[in-house]
């Protein structure tokens, strides 16, 4: 995936996107400009001219290779206009609390409940960016457990408790949060955290915890410790207050969404689109988050639609068998 180009064009309020994006020509253009940010590139040969087919295709004028704006990302095979792509990832991106998919089926018209939800699934696989910088300077990580009744499960004893493991940056001297990461874990494993750490967190950074004991000599060589003094509680006392008041905003969040119905296998989808919308929550402009997405959308790679749920039990078998061996 390339970089991000920030000094793209966005538009900067609803009234500016409703003018922008009102026809698919419209859409496919900015998708075009997103997709190739300095002309178009083919992709087999380096050839830099093309000609578009009735069907949208992108052709390169030597090796007639075609390429889509829509083919092999989430929007692939969709038969809704992409106009209504457009709008849906605005609502997504915009509101402030994001959309669901009641509101979406309604703000769309849509027929089918179904529909409004895989969209709203598929969006959210694409909240996270490759690559993406990790957390740095003071971090505090803590673990915490959603729990409630599985699905259609009543009277089997399936209780679903899903660990979380949580990073918030409180670098500066106010000790305000900056950026968070957000990851379902399988266990309390060494292996299981060290895996969230190095993933999420640069090197050298400040790491504070109430629980370092219980981690890797490795991890303890990469990163400093800041000992915390959980004796004290309150929000000046509190050395792990940030990533607390994140545990505790997530959790409300799976109650109102969820509504007692709750579904490990999703959790990560919306714990994805929670960090994308709380690292922009101090963002200027909201049509930059939209323009994000459609930068992430235009990269994506196509969903099925049994892909949609994160098929946590290989890991877990694949995990006890590293943890056994
Ligand atoms: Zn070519």
């Amino acid at each position: 995936m390339q970089d991000f180009i920030i000094n793209a064009d966005f538009p900067k309020s609803e009234i500016e996107f409703d003018l922008q994006f009102l026809n698919p020509d419209a859409c496919y253009d900015y998708l075009f400009a997103l997709k190739w940010p300095h002309g178009f590139v083919c992709k087999k040969c380096k050839n830099e001219n093309y000609w578009i087919s009735k069907r949208q295709l992108y052709i390169c004028t030597v090796c007639e290779h075609q390429h889509s704006l829509t083919a092999g990302t989430i929007m692939d095979s969709s038969k809704k206009p992409i106009t209504y792509w457009f709008k849906a990832m605005w609502w997504f991106t915009t509101r402030k609390s994001g959309v669901n998919a009641v509101n979406l089926q309604e703000l769309l018209g849509f027929g089918s409940y179904d529909t409004a939800w895989h969209w709203l699934q598929k969006l959210r696989r694409c909240t996270i960016r490759k690559n993406r910088e990790k957390l740095s300077g003071r971090v505090e990580v803590d673990e915490f457990v959603i729990g409630g009744q599985r699905a259609g499960k009543r009277g089997r004893g399936a209780e679903a408790k899903t660990i979380v493991a949580a990073a918030v940056e409180r670098c500066d001297e106010k000790k305000q949060i900056g950026r968070i990461r957000l990851q379902v874990i399988l266990d309390y494993s060494a292996y299981s955290l060290e895996t969230f750490i190095t993933e999420n967190i640069q090197p050298g950074s400040n790491i504070a915890t109430d629980s370092w004991s219980s981690y890797t000599s490795i991890l303890k060589e990469q990163y400093h410790h800041v000992p915390t003094n959980q004796s004290k509680v309150g929000k000046d006392h509190d050395s792990l207050y940030g990533v607390h008041l994140v545990a505790s905003l997530v959790k409300r969040l799976v109650r109102g969404t969820f509504q007692g119905r709750f579904e490990p296998k999703y959790l990560q989808n919306y714990l994805d689109e929670y960090v994308f919308r709380f690292n922009r929550r101090k963002s200027k402009y909201i049509g930059k988050k939209f323009m994000r997405i459609v930068q992430q959308v235009v990269e994506s790679s196509k969903i099925k639609w049994d892909q949609i749920k994160w098929d946590l039990d290989p890991i877990s078998e694949y995990l006890s068998l590293e943890l056994s061996g």
